[in-house]
């Protein structure tokens, strides 16, 4: 008999969920999975959640989207990577401290491992990223990762999206329900719960809805997993400090202003502000910690980052913990995106979280009925990729040389970072973060992630015992000059990223 699935929530996590199972488990044909989709029209969508990794391709591929659609009906714009301002030194030591996280991996032209002959100064005095991809140089130039004409999803330069979140979820609903998700408008007011987890949700309009299975996209009020279930949360704020936001829109003061196809993060005295890039507007955001700043205070940073064009914007405030449940699957419940847990967004994780939710459950989908099993594997999996991925934020912190304020002193205490991390970076002294380093079913962030990281952070791996063992140093330089050659290249063969997406949107 064909299995049904209620999901409660139509934020990005439960539209993306939706839409997912409903192509992976053929909700639009007879005998497949059942999927319906309740929302509140009262409780709106946290509608922030801009930023994106590339798995994002993959996830939007299945669904069935064309990019092109992602471009002109959720404001999408391309994504290469991060740019880390002020993180690394005191801002009056160095106001221009400054290194980029490309998405792109270490040139790829060559079998060579580059990076023990990057250690040992073969490349000069080049950070990391710029010696290793011509993506660096692209992302300043505010360039396009391809050309119109590469294929849907498909580029030379790796990429994610920036996109306009509310209008994100619109997009991915219209095609859920085009692949056969029912939805319905109503708030769920009560929750039954019997021995197999869930019994059923009782809707102010729609009354008692039942399934075999539901999931829980409710966001921070977890109404289902947390609330009815009482799945526990751990909280990592004791790592992460950060646990309050405060955002703007800020339109372009002129409509052909460049576009920057990276997200900026820029170190604050008490956490650090986005900046992305949309079609007709940034999305800016200041990302902190209240046990060492205001509200007030906040606000003020914000506005001072922004200028004068802040004057007359409204404001949003968010508040979170960092923090997930290691129970997110119980019985026949399911929890997806911030019902489960939250990272700060300072490498855009929390869309991926529902993004790998919502394909594991494809994968685990309890046929059988048997739950039990399904839920242990997705509930050690999730708590692994929770851990590693506070782990990946914290190096960010953990690293900083900044002496300036509490808030950066404290980050870099000891205690404030796990073991695992500690003992990582002991080895990475001596050894640079490898293939071995890295879960491949449970890790978003690669062996290249961490390095980009560390190195533009300035950590240092010293490799001298076994310098002796390389010996292809003028191949690798060789290779460092190519890469040099191929992005003065790129200078001129990829085109500027507005003109790119305002092709795109003219295409229709
Ligand atoms: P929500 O968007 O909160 O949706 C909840 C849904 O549940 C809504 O449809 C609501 O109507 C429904 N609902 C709730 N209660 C009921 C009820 N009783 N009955 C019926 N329906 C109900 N992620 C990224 O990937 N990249 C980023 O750059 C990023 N930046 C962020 C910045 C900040 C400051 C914050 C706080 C988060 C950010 N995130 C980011 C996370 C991202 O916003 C979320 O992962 C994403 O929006 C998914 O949210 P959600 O769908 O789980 O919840």
């Amino acid at each position: 008999m064909s299995k049904s699935v209620l999901i409660v929530g139509g934020g990005t996590a439960g539209w993306i969920c939706a839409a997912y199972m409903a192509r992976m488990l053929a909700a639009d044909t007879p005998g497949g999975v059942t999927i319906t989709l309740v929302e509140s029209d009262e409780i709106g969508i946290l509608g922030v959640g801009e930023g994106t990794f590339p798995i994002i391709r993959k996830t939007m591929s299945r669904i069935g989207l064309d990019e092109s659609e992602l471009i002109r009906e959720a404001d999408a714009t391309f994504k290469q990577g991060i740019r880390f301002n002020n993180w690394k030194k005191n801002p009056a030591d160095d106001p221009h401290d400054t290194y980029f996280h490309p998405f792109q991996v270490a040139s790829q032209h060559t079998d060579m491992d580059l990076l023990p002959y990057w250690l040992l100064g073969v490349a000069g005095d080049v950070p990391w990223a710029e010696a290793c991809t011509v993506q660096e140089r692209v992302v300043d130039a505010k360039l396009a990762p391809k050309l119109i004409t590469h294929p849907n999803y498909n580029a030379p330069l790796n990429y994610a999206y920036h996109f306009d979140a509310g209008k994100l979820a619109q997009v991915v609903c219209r095609q859920a329900m085009a692949m056969g998700v029912k939805r319905l408008i109503d708030t769920i007011d009560d929750v039954k719960v019997d021995e197999h987890g869930i019994a059923s949700v009782q809707g102010r309009t729609h009354g008692e809805l039942k399934a075999d299975l539901y999931i829980d996209c409710t966001g921070f009020r977890a109404r289902l997993i947390g609330e009815a279930l009482g799945s526990g949360f751990t909280s990592y704020k004791d790592q992460l400090f950060c646990n309050r936001a405060v955002a703007m829109q800020v339109p372009y003061d002129r409509p052909d202003a460049p576009i920057p196809s990276c997200t900026y993060t820029s170190a604050q005295d008490a956490g650090w502000i986005w900046d992305i890039g949309l079609h007709n507007r940034r999305g800016v955001g200041y990302v902190y910690a209240s046990d060492y700043c205001s509200d007030d205070e906040a606000l003020a940073t914000l506005k001072r980052y922004i200028g004068p064009a802040a004057d007359n914007l409204q404001h949003r405030k968010l508040a979170f913990e960092a923090g997930f449940r290691k129970t997110q699957w119980h019985k026949n419940c399911i929890g997806v995106g911030l019902s489960v847990g939250f990272i700060e967004p300072l490498e855009a994780t929390g869309i991926s979280f529902a993004e790998v939710a919502a394909l594991m459950l494809c994968n685990l989908f309890p046929w059988s009925g048997d739950y039990e099993r399904s839920a242990q594997q997705f509930n050690q999996a999730m708590t692994k990729r929770f851990e590693h991925v506070i782990d990946f934020i914290k190096l960010h912190y953990y690293l900083s040389e900044r002496t300036d304020t509490a808030f950066w002193r404290d980050n870099r205490a000891p205690a404030s970072a796990s073991d695992y991390l500690k003992g990582k970076l002991e080895q990475w002294r001596h050894r640079p973060p490898s293939f071995l380093d890295i879960d491949a079913s449970h890790d978003i962030f690669d062996e290249n992630s961490w390095q980009y990281i560390l190195y533009g952070m300035g950590f240092k791996t010293d490799i001298s015992a076994r310098a002796g063992a390389l010996r292809f140093y003028d191949d690798a330089k060789r290779e460092f000059e190519s890469i040099r050659q191929q992005s003065n290249k790129a200078m001129t063969a990829v085109p500027n990223h507005r003109d790119l997406i305002n092709e795109v949107v003219a295409r229709g």
